[in-house]
């Protein structure tokens, strides 16, 4: 019998290489904005002027942090009430977009979100904020774009090895879908096709980085991706990377990538259909094998020490990360298996033995 709930998000996409300055100037008009706020990072300041070329702003802010601390989001929401704001526009990575989601929390702002990696937060109802060094997330319809304006041209820019930590990270948010707390067939679908555009299109990024059709493929990718996370909610892989990124400040797309198939292999030996969709859409003969030959095409980040982590650090993010982890996780959690899960992953081992525990586990 087939039975589930699903919900769809409101949002209006708009898809198109070179287009980013006409859509935008079309979407101010109709939603009947003048008091126009442009967030987007110094560093994304000068593709968000060139998006912004035929609207007029009255505020451009700059102050943006990776994980939202919850001050930077205070100064950011005080300028858009001083200015009269009444439409957010951010340009950006997910930093930039999840500080709009911040303003637009309290406030009620609507967002155009433009984004310029793949990290998929303008399609999701999802929050995150930073303080004393925990980071929160929660979900408010509020801080989810209106509309989203993808423009493959904007990622020209994005370096290579940050284009693949990047897509990765859509990539977790297709896997994590699929056993969600809310996983359902329709995000299944949107997953295992996010899985094949994004498999396709990373490693023609690193064939060609200045082509755009890999770049397309990622960013088409990276939305059904977000659409299928925000529906299905955080799994066990968001709950270990929202740790590592809010208690040890790791970068977040270099973290997913990394952790990924060591979740994935711990999951795998309980989920068989999710697992045989998704090496279909890897065109493998399981999903560990179409990640882990897609991760050494891209020469994909590898050890978490690569980014900062230590063994010291473990047995806090295992008492943090437990706790967060859905019950509904097919493969049961502890202390022990998440912190031998850790351990892989700091050092960069083959994730495989994860799996292999599993099915001794099972079998004894
Ligand atoms: P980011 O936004 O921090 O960007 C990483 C770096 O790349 C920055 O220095 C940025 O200036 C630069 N950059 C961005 N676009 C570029 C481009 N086109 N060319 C060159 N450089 C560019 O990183 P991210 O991985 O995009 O986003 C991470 C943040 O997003 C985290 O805080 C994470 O929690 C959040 N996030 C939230 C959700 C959600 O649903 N709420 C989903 C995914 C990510």
């Amino acid at each position: 019998m087939l039975t589930f709930e699903h919900v769809t998000l409101g949002q209006r996409v708009l898809f198109g290489s070179g287009k980013a300055a006409e859509y935008l100037a079309a979407e101010v008009a109709r939603l009947g904005a003048s008091r126009v706020m442009v967030i987007a990072s110094e560093f994304e300041l000068p593709m968000a002027r060139k998006v912004a070329a035929d609207i007029e702003v009255a505020l451009w802010h700059h102050e943006v942090i990776m994980h939202v601390p919850v001050e930077v989001a205070d100064r950011a929401r005080t300028a858009a009430i001083e200015a009269g704001i009444d439409l957010i526009v951010c340009v950006g990575g997910g930093s930039t977009t999840g500080l709009a989601k911040a303003v637009a929390m309290t406030t009620g702002i609507p967002i155009i979100a433009v984004p310029t990696t793949y990290a998929g937060s303008e399609a999701t109802n999802v929050w995150g904020l930073t303080e004393a060094a925990r980071k929160t997330t929660g979900v408010d319809d509020r801080v989810l774009p209106v509309t989203v304006i993808y423009d493959a041209s904007l990622t020209l820019s994005l370096p290579v090895d940050m284009s693949v930590a990047s897509g990765l990270n859509g990539m977790a948010h297709c896997v994590d879908s699929l056993w969600g707390p809310r996983a359902d067939p329709i995000n299944s679908a949107l997953a295992a096709e996010g899985i094949r555009a994004l498999a396709a299109g990373l490693p023609a990024i690193v064939a060609d980085p200045s082509g755009l059709e890999g770049r397309e493929q990622a960013l088409y990718g990276a939305y059904l991706a977000a659409v299928a996370f925000a529906s299905a909610g955080s799994g066990m892989h968001h709950k270990i990377c929202h740790v590592l990124g809010g208690t040890f400040n790791l970068p977040h797309a270099q973290t997913h990538a990394t952790v990924l198939p060591y979740v994935l292999a711990f999951n795998a030996p309980f989920v068989p259909e999710p697992e045989a969709r998704m090496a279909a859409a890897f065109g493998a003969p399981t999903a560990l094998e179409g990640l882990q030959g897609l991760r050494a095409r891209l020469d994909a980040p590898k050890a978490l020490a690569d980014y900062g982590f230590t063994a010291d650090g473990i047995a806090e993010a295992v008492q943090v990360a437990l706790p967060a982890i859905p019950a509904s996780n097919p493969r049961p959690v502890t202390e022990a298996n998440l912190t031998a899960l850790l351990q892989a992953a700091l050092t960069g081992a083959d994730p495989v033995t994860l799996s292999e525990q599993a099915l001794e586990g099972a079998t004894r």
